[in-house]
């Protein structure tokens, strides 16, 4: 969804249309070798002059530290697959583990209150949504396995 900047005010703009994604209409639209997209313009939104506001990525940080659990509770995972014991009980809880695992994983969304204030990207989880990743019912599942597996942060636990 494209944004625009007024200023410490932002708008969205919404079509359905993919090749009609430019949410400011330009003064004049210039020569094609200038042909980055309009940045500058009147908003489709609330018809005020604006600037196409481009969403920062992801901080590396957040990417990095859910790369990490999401490592470590695959390795804790396999470690715990590979242990002698129940066969058939350890064989469907790796199942059901791994099961939530991608069920529960992460999605990036761009979150945007409509009340004005700059749109954002968070780092979620698939199925909840709302919670950033590793979500609670995640941090939960891999609890058990720090009991078996090092490096564990008090950051996963639920
Ligand atoms: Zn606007
Ligand atoms: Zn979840």
């Amino acid at each position: 969804m494209p944004f625009v900047q007024h200023g410490g005010r932002f708008c969205s703009w919404y079509t359905s249309d993919p090749l009609d994604q430019i949410p400011v209409t330009p003064a004049s639209w210039g020569p094609p070798e200038q042909a980055e997209w309009p940045r500058y313009g009147e908003c489709r939104s609330c018809r005020e002059h604006g600037t196409v506001y481009e969403v920062p990525a992801l901080a590396a940080d957040v990417i990095d530290s859910a790369a990490a659990f999401t490592r470590w509770l695959r390795e804790a995972i396999s470690h715990h697959a590979s242990r002698p014991g129940d066969p058939a009980f350890v064989g469907h809880r790796t199942e059901a583990d791994v099961a939530l695992m991608s069920w529960h994983g992460p999605i990036e969304l761009i979150i945007f209150d409509g009340h004005g204030h700059a749109p954002s990207r968070v780092l979620n989880c698939r199925e909840c949504r709302s919670a950033s990743y590793p979500c609670r019912t995640l941090r939960m599942m891999a609890a058990p396995y720090r009991f078996d597996w090092l490096d564990h942060r008090t950051e996963w636990l639920p």
